[in-house]
């Protein structure tokens, strides 16, 4: 065959277009397959078109859609590569056209005994990856009223392969990559259920070293309070990571755990009595905290809302120095409330205000960490509140302490229904 590139007419040419953009944008491999072969029967005005694919670990090719009027499940077959005339095509990476199958020893009977389909002459391409290596093979069967494929089908089929070999491959590669993310979040699941299973069943026996050790520091002498009240610190502390990881479960059953019901919330942060929290007495720290004289009514899970409170308590504590002051206040802002808490500790870098709200980040290293945590109280923290439709954030400047907002839509009486 002459291998002079021709010219296609404008028509042609503007028809390859389209199809290139249709392919690039089709990520289903299967219907990106039977759109090649459908665009490239009827572009070189043949009865039939077919596809064949190099498996990439086995290095077979196989025979992935076929004619215009056999569904593509039909035929899914093994080519061996070096007894066939699509073999010799990827192999010798070059342009083949066989005017009479029947004569060639190449000629494998078994695709067309499948199919019901006769063929006489084919016409085939090499298919490339953006690499250019061969990745399949498209071939044009029996050229419609008998004739012979002309050079400009040669040339339309060579256009249309390397258009193909690259969609096949994007597709290939999107498919890869929703399996590899179906994968992860499948291993996310099982780790979900680990922490899940692991908290609770930890908290059983963590009760019991706690009661116990209430009871023997109550029962020793005052020489032993001190060591007691050191094991009790720590079990407590233990008690509170577990809940953590408890209150993970939440999170992960989404709205379908949240018992919603009108409170105030007002009431709500007066009544959780945040002045006399006993991590923040203990450091000799002062809660303020500063309460409209209105209710504030929101639709909320109460048990979560203290979860959510409880936790930015906690941080501003925890990265508050000894002395230091934390000022909670809860206002109307226009149709919101709006919680917030305040404290004067470390504070935290800019760039790092939006990611401190994912699951298990901390802005200090975990190898140079001075402060306890597993990084999970925020991430809670916010999950819990947009699944209460409302907003949190963080702010901080000049690594003077931070502020954390919650916001809250609040329930209003219709207006307006005079
Ligand atoms: P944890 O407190 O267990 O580390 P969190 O999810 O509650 O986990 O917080 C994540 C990180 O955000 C913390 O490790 C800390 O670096 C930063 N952070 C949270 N609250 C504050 C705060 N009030 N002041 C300074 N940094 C904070």
């Amino acid at each position: 065959m002459n291998t002079q590139r021709p010219k296609l007419n404008a028509e042609r040419m503007a028809r390859l277009v389209e199809i290139s953009r249709v392919l690039n944008a089709t990520t289903n491999l299967d219907h990106l397959l039977y759109r090649i072969i459908t665009e490239a029967a009827d572009l070189t005005n043949a009865e039939a078109a077919s596809i064949l694919l190099l498996d990439p670990k086995t290095q077979q090719l196989h025979f992935k859609a076929s004619s215009n009027e056999v569904p593509p499940e039909l035929a899914n077959m093994t080519v061996s590569l070096d007894s066939s005339i699509a073999g010799a095509i990827l192999t010798e990476n070059k342009p083949m056209y066989i005017q009479d199958v029947s004569k060639d020893p190449r000629w494998n009977q078994n695709v067309d005994n499948t199919i019901a389909f006769r063929t006489r002459s084919i016409l085939g391409v090499p298919m490339h990856n953006v690499a250019q290596a061969p990745v399949g093979v498209l071939e044009a069967l029996n050229k419609k009223g008998g004739g012979d494929f002309s050079i400009q089908d040669f040339e339309t089929l060579s256009i249309l392969a390397d258009i193909a070999g690259v969609a096949v491959e994007q597709a290939r590669l999107f498919n890869e990559l929703q399996q590899a993310n179906a994968e992860l979040n499948e291993l996310d699941q099982l780790k979900t259920d680990f922490i899940a299973i692991a908290s609770h069943e930890l908290r059983t026996p963590l009760s019991v070293i706690l009661g116990y050790v209430s009871f023997l520091r109550d029962e020793a002498g005052p020489e032993m309070t001190a060591q007691f009240d050191n094991v009790l610190q720590a079990a407590v502390h233990l008690r509170a990571l577990i809940q953590d990881m408890l209150n993970l479960r939440y999170v992960d059953a989404g709205t379908a755990a949240l018992t919603r019901q009108k409170v105030d919330l007002v009431s709500l942060v007066q009544e959780m009595n945040l002045e006399r929290d006993e991590t923040a007495v203990a450091k000799n720290q002062t809660v303020h905290v500063t309460l409209p004289d209105q209710e504030l009514l929101v639709l909320v899970d109460q048990d979560m809302m203290e979860v959510i409170i409880g936790n930015l308590l906690n941080n501003a504590v925890k990265f508050s120095p000894k002395d230091g002051r934390i000022e909670v206040k809860v206002q109307r802002q226009g149709r919101e409330a709006w919680f917030r808490i305040k404290d004067n500790g470390v504070g935290i870098p800019e760039d790092q205000l939006e990611r401190i709200f994912k699951r298990f980040y901390q802005v200090e290293s975990p190898l140079r960490r001075q402060h306890e945590g597993m990084g999970l109280g925020l991430s809670i923290a916010k999950e819990l509140v947009e699944l209460h439709g409302g907003r949190i954030w963080a702010e901080s400047s000049n690594r003077e302490g931070s502020e954390f907002i919650i916001a809250l839509r609040l329930e209003l009486p219709p207006t307006g229904l005079l």
